[in-house]
Parts: structure tokens; sequence; C-alpha cells
């Protein structure tokens, strides 16, 4: 994009004087190139799969955290989910105000197999090491939570929590899981509403709570 830009600029200004044709300046649309500059010398953010971003019903594009068109009805999910699965397109304010850069998309989206995948590749070690009976291993790979599953067993099946809060008392260890909406691997469903909080004592789920 900055290399683009560069010979844009080239193109209007070196080249104009090399071929001795008057430059008009008048005609010249100088906010075009304001913003043209602007472009360049912005901060890049370069968005990675994982990172969050926000959708409104009935819109094909994704928003960035602060953009002024989302409303109160915003989805949160993965940049990934939001292109790779949904096939939407960053919003136009977003890039200009944030200077947006993203990943490339691989040809064929493998989004869906990859998190079968990592759920299939986790299971087959517990049960191998016969840590895991076939309830819990039909579970994960249905991306469910049960009582009594282990936090890896969480993570396997829905992801890494978006945040933890502990408390630690006489009774022991009680944990809150705040989830994302996705799984690791970017994909949003609606078990994601379903799991929105799951409930730790000493390391053993005990209940989980929808948002
Ligand atoms: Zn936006």
């Amino acid at each position: 994009m900055r290399k683009f830009l560069f010979l844009v600029v080239i193109l209007v200004f070196v080249f104009p004087l090399q071929s001795q044709i008057p430059f008009n300046f008048r005609a010249f649309n100088w906010s075009m190139l304001g913003r043209l500059m602007q472009q360049i010398s912005k901060p890049q953010l370069r968005l990675s799969e994982s990172d969050v971003v926000y959708v409104i019903p009935d819109e094909k594009v994704f928003h960035l955290e602060g953009c002024e068109k989302l409303g109160s009805s915003k989805t949160g999910m993965s940049v990934r989910h939001a292109r790779e699965v949904r096939e939407y397109e960053p919003c136009s304010e977003c890039i200009l105000s944030k200077g947006i850069t993203l990943y490339r998309v691989p040809i064929a989206s493998t989004i869906l197999e990859d998190m079968r995948e990592a759920r299939r590749a986790y299971v087959a070690t517990k049960v191998e090491m016969g840590k895991m009976s076939q309830r819990v291993k039909d579970a994960i790979l249905r991306g469910d939570v049960l009582i009594g599953m282990t936090s890896s067993d969480v993570i396997a099946s829905r992801g890494r929590p978006h945040d933890v809060n502990k408390t630690t008392g006489v009774f022991g260890v009680h944990e809150q899981w705040v989830m994302h909406a996705f799984h690791d691997s970017g994909l949003w469903d609606l078990k994601g509403k379903e799991y929105g909080y799951i409930y730790f004592e000493n390391g053993l789920v005990t209940s989980w709570q929808s948002r």
C-alpha cells in the first residue's frame, strides 16, 4: 500500500516536471493529496486473526472498537470469523481513521476444520493416556461443556477465556471465566452465548451461565 502511494506521488509530481508539462497548482486536488499524505504518515494498525472486531445486524462490514458507526447492538467476533466465515470487509471509516492493514486470507479458508482438528488432537492424547471418559470426549468434540470438566478440557472445547475472576477462601479457589463469543480458531457460534460465563471450584467446572 505504501509503495503504491509513493508511486502515485512520483507520478503526480516528478513525472510532469520531467516531461516539461506545466503543473497546474490551482486545478490540483490538494485535499486529495492531504488525505494521501495522511495515509502515508499514519501508523498502521495490523490486525491479527484473533483480534476482536464488531458487527451490526444487517451490515456486511466489521468495525473496530470505538468506531462512531457502532451502536449498542454490536456483536463481537474475531477478525478471522468476520472475514473468513461471514466474508465481511472492514468499514471504510475504520480504515481511514485507524489505517488498518489485514493479514492475507488463505485461498481456501479451513477455519471450521482447524477448530475440529484442534479438538480431535486434544481428545486423542487424553484418550491415549486413559485420562478421558467417552462422555467428556464426545462433549469436547461437540464444543460443549460438562460439570466436572477440567480447565484444559474447557479450553479445548470452547477456547481461552477473555478474562478470569479468581476468589480464594476457606472453600478453596473459585474462578469465573468470562468467555469470548468465539473459539481460539476464531469461530463464533451460538454456543458462545450459551457458555458466556463458566464457573470452576478448585479447577473443575461447577456451572455456567449464558449472556
Ligand atoms: Zn467502523
